[in-house]
């Protein structure tokens, strides 16, 4: 039920409907959202219809709606990046897509059409273009989103889905400075465990999450580093982003090993640093390898990567006791590096071997 041919009708926003622009040096993150938005809705008989580009606004749900009950609702987070010529380019955005659908099977959501979906993206940023920020580092945040609307309270998979893409002009993610993060390593709480649903972009998680996160960010620290449910001992995730460490002269991220996120950013370092001759690992890593790394002098750097800051360098973590500086507390070379090489695929300035990018109009 992929209907490949979906038809999307344009309903433009009336002049007088059109949002004033927020100031492009004040624009945070997920606080505007632009003139319109992308919605379509699916149901068991219909497969997906009613695909339309409309002007931003409400829903009406009843309230019986399963999403607000057993959460059936998935996400994905993509931005689009203006080039120096103001030409506008989506970043692996098949790939979120594919991610998506993957989420929708683990949650017993519906597949979407992933090239329809494009497509239609693709006249939704165009319609905005106005939209996506000229100015240094801010970017245009692509919120696609699925929920279960079917109005039943009895707990089995909806039958009726809405799926949605809204968009957010956000400020430069390193206003003030690329600077390294302090990490508390989370020893009470567990993000996912084998089986669960850590691998999928679903809602619970981020949920889920908000105890840890808050407590952390109580104590000083700016996200929480997860370590695995069962032994409480191997390595998962920073927050909602991946994690690196560079070892001696390995750069080493945890397995795909079906609790944490495969994030996009992640597979691409993990490209560009083969790319650059770096040897690279997946597999377990525990956080005694990591404290006896930098016992030993062998931990150089340590990083996340996301979508959202790219690459956010880890100067320090916490773990029971005991402080773990990473050199120095300083950003490490490799880490710059990367960082300014993806920022420089992104945004055009570098030759896209992989075939990363897609433009937009
Ligand atoms: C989205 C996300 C990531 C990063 O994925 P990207 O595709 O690189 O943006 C990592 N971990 C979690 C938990 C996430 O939600």
């Amino acid at each position: 039920m992929l209907n490949k041919d979906l038809e999307v009708t344009l309903r433009k926003a009336d002049k007088n409907q059109l949002k004033a622009k927020p100031d492009p040096n004040k624009l945070g993150f997920g606080i505007y959202f632009t003139d319109h938005m992308f919605v379509m809705r699916w149901n068991r008989q219909q497969g997906w219809h009613n695909a339309e580009i409309t002007p931003y606004q409400n829903f009406s749900l009843d309230p019986a709606a399963m999403v607000f009950h057993y959460g059936q609702a998935i996400f994905e987070g993509m931005k689009a990046y203006r080039d120096s010529s103001g030409q506008i380019l989506l970043f692996r955005p098949t790939d979120n897509l594919e991610r998506m659908n993957s989420s929708a099977l683990r949650l017993c959501m519906p597949r979407i059409p992933v090239n329809a979906v494009l497509k239609a993206l693709k006249a939704l940023i165009y319609l905005d273009r106005d939209w996506v920020p000229y100015n240094d580092g801010a970017t245009l945040y692509l919120r696609p989103t699925m929920i279960a609307t079917e109005p039943v309270i009895g707990l089995r998979s909806s039958e009726e889905y809405i799926f949605f893409i809204i968009k957010s002009p956000v400020g430069a993610y390193y206003a003030e400075g690329f600077n390294p993060v302090r990490i508390y390593v989370e020893d009470t709480y567990v993000r996912a465990a084998p089986g669960g649903v850590g691998a999928a972009k679903t809602a619970g998680n981020y949920a889920a999450s908000l105890k840890a996160m808050t407590e952390a960010n109580k104590k000083g620290y700016s996200q929480v580093l997860w370590l695995d449910a069962i032994d409480r001992k191997y390595i998962e995730e920073v927050g909602t982003s991946n994690i690196f460490f560079v070892i001696g002269d390995q750069l080493i991220t945890p397995k795909l090993s079906g609790s944490i996120l495969p994030g996009i950013t992640r597979d691409s370092i993990l490209q560009l640093a083969r790319d650059l001759g770096i040897k690279t690992q997946e597999r377990r890593i525990s956080i005694d390898e990591v404290i006896a790394a930098q016992e030993d002098g062998s931990l150089r750097e340590a990083f996340g990567s996301g979508t959202a800051a790219v690459i956010s360098p880890v100067g320090e973590l916490c773990y029971q006791d005991r402080t773990i500086i990473i050199n120095g507390g300083r950003v490490g070379d490799l880490s710059r590096r990367l960082y300014d090489n993806l920022q420089d695929i992104q945004r055009g300035r570098q030759e896209d071997v992989h075939k990363w990018l897609v433009r937009v109009g």
